[in-house]
This record gives structure tokens, sequence and C-alpha cells, in this order.
């Protein structure tokens, strides 16, 4: 199967790309201890990211966030657990900063189809667990960087992400990709209740519309 199709890719502009940077699998480094990732992060291309994680405990919707490395985007800090659908810093007006051997395997396992049917030909849940064994480290970078835990730093992330979907225009955004989005909102909106009224909050005072109107 054809990974690379520079052809299909210039011509599509880099859809993908201005969706976000693209994940980064474990088997892209050979080392992962708290210092070789420390360096990676101050390289400036790579951020940690959060995979938002649900579950129900004790009756509610609960999300919690499990950590990966990612290409960093556009105006995003090393620390960027959610960023609403914002560019990749390592695209460029060629494209792709990195040359095909040494871009993020996300990126290279985006499998280039035309009219931006692009799929992928891994399974995204096996990557992830990949990365279990690394949560530690990433957690304590979460901290050494931004002064707050990981949980702290989501929460924050959240109302952030919610409070972007009211802000911005949403056409760019294919109609598989904006219900996968809706579908997440709406589930954040239920596992985080106080975030929601702070997002809705910031939303009212600078006059925005409101998508959704949580329950009191
Ligand atoms: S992989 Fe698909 S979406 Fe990304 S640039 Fe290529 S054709 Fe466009
Ligand atoms: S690292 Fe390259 S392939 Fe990945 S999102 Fe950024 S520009 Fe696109």
């Amino acid at each position: 199967m054809e990974l690379e199709n520079k052809e299909l890719c210039k011509k599509c502009g880099g859809h993908c790309c201005q969706m976000g940077g693209c994940e980064y699998f474990v088997s892209d480094f050979t080392d992962l201890s708290f210092k070789a990732l420390d360096s990676i992060l101050k390289e400036g291309r790579v951020c940690i990211s959060a995979i938002p994680q649900f579950g129900i405990v004790n009756r509610k919707i609960i999300c919690t966030p499990f950590l990966t490395l990612r290409a960093r985007n556009i105006g995003r800090d090393v620390i960027d657990l959610l960023s609403f659908e914002t560019q990749c810093a390592s695209l460029t007006k060629d494209g792709c900063f990195y040359d095909f051997e040494h871009r993020p395997s996300g990126g290279k396992h985006l499998i280039p189809r035309p009219n931006k049917k692009c799929s992928i030909d891994y399974d995204p849940k096996e990557k992830m667990k990949e990365w279990m064994p690394y949560q530690n480290a990433l957690r304590k970078l979460v901290k050494k960087y931004t002064g707050k835990s990981a949980e702290v730093k989501f929460k924050e992330d959240i109302i952030d992400f919610i409070y972007t979907f009211s802000t911005i225009p949403l056409d760019n955004i294919s109609a598989d990709r904006l219900s996968k989005l809706k579908e997440l909102i709406e589930h954040l909106l239920l596992s985080n209740p106080d975030e929601t009224k702070a997002a809705f909050a910031r939303l009212k005072q600078e006059n925005h519309k409101l998508i959704y109107t949580p329950e009191e």
C-alpha cells in the first residue's frame, strides 16, 4: 500500500495538518525516559497532548486525560492537552517540515485518498495503549512546564475547547469530523459541568451564541 502520495497531498494543501498536528507513536523514539522526553519537548516542535477518556464513577460520567505526544500546533504551548482544530506548526507552504522518514508516524500512516477521504492503517487504541508506561513521566512534565497537575490543566483546556467551538467558523470542517467533534463536545458537557458553566459564562460575557444549554 502506498503511504505517501505527494501529488495528492500537494493538491489537497494539507487539510489534515490544518486540523492539528499528527500523533507520534512510541516507536518513533529510541528513548522515552523523563530526561529524553524533556529534551524532545525543548526542541520546540512537539507537545504533550491528551486523549479524553470517558468513564462512569458513582453513576457520573467522568473524563480523564491520557497523555501522548503530538506535533505542536500554531500558537499553542508545549503542554496542549486539548486544542480545537488548530493548524500544525510544522506545515509549511511546501508541505510538511519533516521528510517522510522523520515525520510523526500518525502522519505517515494516514493514507492519502482523493476528496480528502484519507484513512489510517493502524488501530488507534492499540497505539494509544503503548503510551501507558510513560504516563507518569508525561504527567511530571505537565507539572514541570505548567506548575499544574494534568487534571487541572486538562480542565482549563476543556473550558477553552468548549469556548472555541462556539467562536470559530466551522465551515472548513468536514461533515464526518464535525459530527465527531460535536459528539466529543456533548460528552465533555456531561462530564465537566463546572468547566461547561465557566465556558458559557465567558461566551455570554462576550455575547457569543450558546451552542448548548446545560441542565441546571
Ligand atoms: S493525507 Fe489526505 S488530508 Fe492530508 S494532505 Fe494528504 S490528501 Fe490531504
Ligand atoms: S507534522 Fe507534518 S504531517 Fe504531521 S500534521 Fe504537521 S505538517 Fe502535517
